[in-house]
């Protein structure tokens, strides 16, 4: 391993903190699947130790599953290992992480979990150091990149003294927070990888299980210990002193924005007013410190994230101010605003005055508007999403994780649960409408990565259990939302080095699918026709699971081969809203209830056998009915312009098209990337490709 490299300084988020200390401390195994606010620690890695020669194998590993294996079995051979993910990925590694604590490693082994309070981009709010506690694995909790950074030294000398996994659990803001840090050199490590063959631990049956668990709990009463003595690891940022009536138990964030925080109400924590009692080992709980600070204090409070582990944890609860007292809320990121709020609280029942008055703290500035999260300008999955509606617009949708379910906004988009689970619902959901109501087209949308994760398996029990309906993999070719990592299809390792793509496709047939398609869905028109044959063949008497591989690449990663042939629209001026009529004394009305259904706006009712009634209130003229009418019994002539219909802006949902306060349209140049999709979208002509673009 070199050590060559120049020691610098350089401002680093707290991912790339964590990717260069696994670095200087000689990973050489390194695997993740991709989540936010995970995903930038492997590419770190991947870059640190390019520079720095120590060359680490590393990869995107299919899911958090194989991840944990791969890594957990770098470690038996004695090499130093580490793998990342979020924290919903953790459940869908429990099963592997569950066993390592009982097993053990011999070369150090680092699992990542990040979390996400708040939640701002997941699934659940989850605090992974339960899952710790709860697989028995020791966790540590930075406060900040540099915090994080330097666990990983610790981490692996304690995962090396103890032989067992040890976990970090940064939360988003260390993340993605920025810091300058110190750079230092990489540990030189000679190690050769090797296999002690011993089934009776590595293949241990499960009477042994019973033994390895007591050996697990005596491991962690040492480890514990261990934890009490470390002075790194518990940090007393303000001594204890005789029957404080206030003392404070805090670990990660929570820790580093309570200091800043008491700062600025004028009770600096060095100054010991309020004993203060930061911990970075919140499992096994260091009980020395901890039970010393309970012991001296009237009161404790308690600040951390997200669940409630040091207070459960901690002896002599009575005397604790947490989430059990109602203290700190239940849910929720512990924002400056939140914290400053519990703060001022308990200072306050404590007795103790601020040496500021209130309301002179956190002058936190106003916040940025909200803005709906929305497909880019130009994506693909924007126009199978349309396309889906008017295909078969009484379908259910249900769909997955990634930004495809933000399809959600076009009305696209009926379920969103886990990883893959749209595969697997629309089984159970395709069986059981099916059963009531044999019409219902139930359509299930989810991208490529997620279908290497983990939509494959539900697709070989689709197929093996004879369920039907449409799957749509919609491939663009990347891990979108997390970053655009390669996917196994791109063929590309983590490191950018070729390695072997896999095929779609061929994945597909070899799980059994008999109807199958691929196709670009720029070309809205033929995946409308694709759709409609694939649910026809779904409910004939050989149906089953169909697949359409809906391809195009991502536009926000390759926005010129997004775009392939660029076409510039514009919106031809605005019209009176006109409005549909329906006329069965021109033409019968062939009570198919198609209009009905496809009215997005809940304009039309039936009213008999060949009857429609048209709500003029609600009816926006989008024309929709009048092109899905059989019969021409729904009237509606294209206005050439603009009539501020809103299809456009809620079916199809561009972030380009500018809506007046009336509704009416316009290109806003800013976003608009010139796809030229909503000149097919428009009933009414009104979007059309400029002149010179033609
Ligand atoms: S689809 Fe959009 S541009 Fe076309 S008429 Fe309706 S609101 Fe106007
Ligand atoms: S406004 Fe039209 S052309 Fe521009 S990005 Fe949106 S869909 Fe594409």
């Amino acid at each position: 391993m070199g050590s060559k490299n120049k020691v610098r300084k350089e401002i680093l988020m707290g991912n790339q903190a964590l990717g260069r200390g696994l670095v200087e401390n000689g990973v050489a195994v390194m695997t993740a699947y991709p989540g936010t606010p995970s995903s930038e620690i492997l590419p770190s890695v991947v870059q640190y130790g390019a520079e720095m020669q120590s060359q680490p194998y590393c990869e995107w590993s299919v899911n958090e599953k194989v991840a944990v294996e791969v890594a957990l079995s770098a470690a038996y051979t004695g090499q130093r290992s580490a793998v990342a993910m979020k924290m919903v990925g953790l459940n869908v590694a429990l099963d592997p992480v569950m066993s390592s604590a009982y097993i053990g490693v011999i070369g150090g082994m680092i699992l990542i979990s990040a979390d996400d309070p708040g939640p701002h981009s997941s699934q659940t709010e989850q605090d992974s150091r339960l899952l710790a506690h709860f697989a028995k694995l020791p966790v540590l909790d930075p406060d900040s990149p540099a915090m994080a950074r330097d666990l990983v030294g610790p981490a692996f000398a304690l995962s090396e003294r103890f032989q067992i996994p040890v976990m970090i659990r940064p939360t988003l803001r260390v993340c993605h927070g920025r810091q300058n840090l110190n750079l230092r050199t990489p540990k030189e490590l000679e190690r050769v990888p090797g296999f002690p063959r011993d089934p009776f631990r590595w293949a241990a049956i499960p009477k042994m299980r019973l033994a390895l668990h007591h050996a697990l709990n005596a491991k962690l009463a040492k480890i514990q210990d261990y934890l009490s003595k470390s002075k790194s690891l518990n940090q007393w940022h303000a001594p204890l002193r005789p029957r404080a009536p206030l003392g404070i138990l805090a670990s990660g964030v929570s820790a580093a924005l309570a200091r800043d925080l008491l700062a600025e109400m004028g009770l600096p924590v060095g100054e010991g007013k309020v004993p203060f009692l930061q911990t970075a080992a919140p499992y096994p709980l260091p009980i020395g410190p901890v039970s010393e600070l309970i012991a001296g204090c009237r009161n404790v409070l308690v600040l951390e994230e997200t669940e409630p582990v040091l207070e459960l944890l901690a002896p002599n609860r009575d005397k604790l101010w947490g989430r059990g007292s109602g203290h700190v809320p239940s849910a929720g990121e512990l924002t400056p605003e939140v914290l400053g709020g519990v703060l001022e609280r308990a200072l306050g029942e404590a007795k103790l005055k601020a040496a500021r008055p209130k309301g002179k703290v956190l002058s936190v500035p106003d916040q940025p508007p909200m803005r709906r999260p929305n497909l880019c300008p130009g994506c693909s999955h924007r126009a199978v999403f349309y396309s889906l509606r008017r295909a078969l617009p009484t379908g259910v949708y249900p769909s997955d994780i990634g930004c495809y379910t933000l399809g959600m906004n076009q009305g696209a988009v009926d379920t969103c649960h886990d990883m893959g689970a749209a595969v697997t619902f629309a089984s159970a959901l395709s069986r059981g409408l099916n059963q009531a109501d044999k019409d219902t087209p139930v359509v299930a949308t989810i991208g490529d990565s997620t279908f290497f994760h983990s939509g494959i398996t539900g697709l070989v029990n689709a197929v093996y259990n004879g369920h039907r309906f449409v799957l749509v993999i919609l491939d663009n070719e990347t891990t979108s939302m997390t970053g655009m990592q390669p996917t196994p299809e791109s063929g590309l390792t983590a490191d950018g080095h070729p390695g072997n793509a896999v095929d779609i496709k061929k994945l597909v047939e070899g799980c059994g699918v008999r109807w199958i398609t691929e196709l670009d869905p720029y070309q809205m028109g033929d995946l409308q026709k694709t759709l409609k044959k694939a649910w026809r063949w779904c409910k004939g008497p050989e149906g089953s699971v169909a697949v359409i591989i809906a391809r195009h690449a991502c536009a926000a990663q390759r926005p010129r081969d997004a775009v392939a042939s660029p076409c510039k629209v514009e919106v031809k001026g605005q019209a009176a809203p006109v409005k549909t009529s329906f006329r069965p004394q021109d033409n019968p009305c062939a009570d198919c209830g198609r209009c009905v259904a496809v009215c997005p706006a809940g304009a039309l009712t039936r009213t008999g056998k060949g009857k429609i009634k048209v709500d003029e209130a609600k009816c926006t003229g989008c024309r929709l009915c009048a092109e899905v009418c059989p019969t021409g019994t729904m009237v509606l002539e294209p206005a050439g312009a603009c009539v501020a219909c809103g299809l456009c802006s809620t079916w199809f949902a561009c972030p380009a098209l500018a809506k007046d306060a009336e509704g009416y349209i316009s290109i806003d140049r800013g976003w608009c990337v010139d796809c030229g999709l909503c000149a097919e979208v428009c009933a009414h002509g009104a979007i059309a490709p400029l002149e010179e673009s033609k």
